[in-house]
């Protein structure tokens, strides 16, 4: 039975390059938080189903130390256990007391810092999460989409993932019933471009921990079956200077300043090559065709689900000057947040430094204009990354041939599965 009297856990974590969460844990009064945790560089090279990758730039050798954030503790409540469990987000140091230069909360700091020194603006971000639930038996809960019996079918799971984020210090806007049988989402409060990130992948685990007490399961998988309803990540992004937004121009392009235009532009520019980290495993692009209101185009349109960049609804009697913000995608639940917030960053920064724009605003639907497409599978977008020079400087080598070589393994190992058969095998990882 659980008591309170016991001492909670401290669990020192990263979320890696598959976008799961590893770590260490320790009783909390033994934490230290500046010498942190024990951790090993080959754990970044771990693929989705478990197994390094290999070769990796690591093997055998290395050692790391995991500091964590003392600010990012999330608690996790068990019913059935005798400890509560404190997570705490951690950045990846060397031995010698300098961030890792692989690791991806550290990566992400490098692109705010840069967009912050070269052009003084600020990311304020959220990560939306679509996520399907099954009950034990594999059944999906009853109820329509977008419906109030599927709402009220889910609870108390519903509230009580409301509560344990509240208690994690994650405001939320919206719980929804979604589209697909037994899918939901989750809105979060816009925060700043770091702790939008650290948000998403602590709401993650919440709800899988707050499903499982449920006898539920959660799954993030961006697409549960080739025929299914898709899960998207959807990033939302305003831009600040000096406290102040800077998005927002009633004179501007559907509304954009001119340095959100750059940003943005920006963006688009480099659209393929991000593909390849934010939507970067074996089924995201079954996810990113059109028709699924995920994204079916690299374009900019205003109130368009199928663009790659939605620029978003202004309701009237709001400060468009505070709400007015434009929604990333293409991304899913298989990439790291840190590293789609840093791709993102890098490109508005590019996009800033070259002062490049936006030639078409999309309000049609993408078949009836004359768009490019998203890369058809991860490999194109892989390779648009690879002949990217400009994106090659944001990451560092050994984090790039991590990456790729986590790709390569996963596609190694589905080699000869079918979609479906695909599909299943990273509904079991998400
Ligand atoms: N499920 C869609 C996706 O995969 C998103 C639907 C929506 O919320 O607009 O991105
Ligand atoms: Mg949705």
């Amino acid at each position: 039975m659980k008591s309170d009297s016991v001492e909670p856990f401290a669990f020192i974590a990263v979320n890696d390059l598959v976008a799961i969460t590893r770590g260490r844990s320790l009783p909390k009064s033994e934490l230290n938080p500046t010498s942190g945790v024990g951790w090993v560089p080959a754990d970044l090279a771990l693929n989705a189903f478990g197994a390094l990758a290999d070769p990796n730039p690591f093997g055998a050798l290395g050692d790391l130390r995991l500091i964590p954030d003392l600010t990012t503790k999330a608690v996790f409540r068990g019913k059935e256990y005798g400890r509560d469990v404190e997570i705490y987000l951690a950045d990846q140091y060397t031995m010698d007391g300098k961030p890792w230069e692989c690791c991806p909360r550290s990566n992400l700091k490098i692109a705010i810092e840069r967009l912050r020194n070269d052009h003084g603006l600020e990311v304020v971000a959220s990560f939306e999460h679509e996520f399907v639930t099954k009950r034990e038996d594999g059944s999906s809960l009853p109820g329509s989409p977008f419906g109030l019996d599927s709402m009220l079918a889910s609870e108390p799971f519903g509230s009580e993932v409301w509560d344990a984020c509240v208690a994690a210090g994650i405001e939320l806007e919206n719980w929804l019933p979604e589209y697909g049988a037994g899918q939901f989402e989750v809105t979060m409060t816009p925060q700043g471009a770091l702790t939008a990130c650290d948000h998403a992948v602590i709401l993650k685990e919440l709800i899988r921990h707050v499903a499982r007490e449920n006898k539920l399961r959660a799954t993030f998988v961006p697409i549960p079956h080739p025929d299914a309803v898709g899960n998207g990540v959807h990033v939302h992004i305003s831009l600040t200077k000096n406290g102040k937004p800077f998005t927002y121009d009633p004179k501007g392009k559907a509304g954009l300043s001119s340095v959100a235009e750059s940003a943005f532009a920006g963006v688009l520019d480099h659209a393929e090559g991000i593909l390849a980290w934010t939507a970067p495993s074996q089924i995201s692009a079954l996810r990113l065709t059109p028709h699924r209101w995920s994204a079916g185009g690299i374009c900019i349109g205003r109130q368009n689900r199928e663009a790659l960049l939605r620029i978003c609804p202004i309701p009237s009697g709001s400060d468009p000057n505070k709400i007015f913000n434009v929604e990333y995608r293409a991304a899913d639940a298989t990439a790291n947040p840190y590293l789609v917030m840093s791709c993102l960053i890098n490109a508005m920064s590019d996009g800033l430094d070259r002062d490049l724009k936006i030639d078409q605003i999309v309000d049609d639907h993408v078949d009836n204009v004359d768009v490019p497409q998203l890369p058809a599978t991860l490999n194109d977008a892989i390779a648009a990354f690879n002949a990217n020079s400009v994106m090659q400087t944001w990451f560092a080598k050994d984090l790039i041939d991590t990456h790729l070589g986590i790709r390569a393994s996963e596609e190694k190992t589905l080699a000869g599965l079918d979609g479906a058969a695909k599909c299943a095998r990273y509904n079991e990882a998400y």
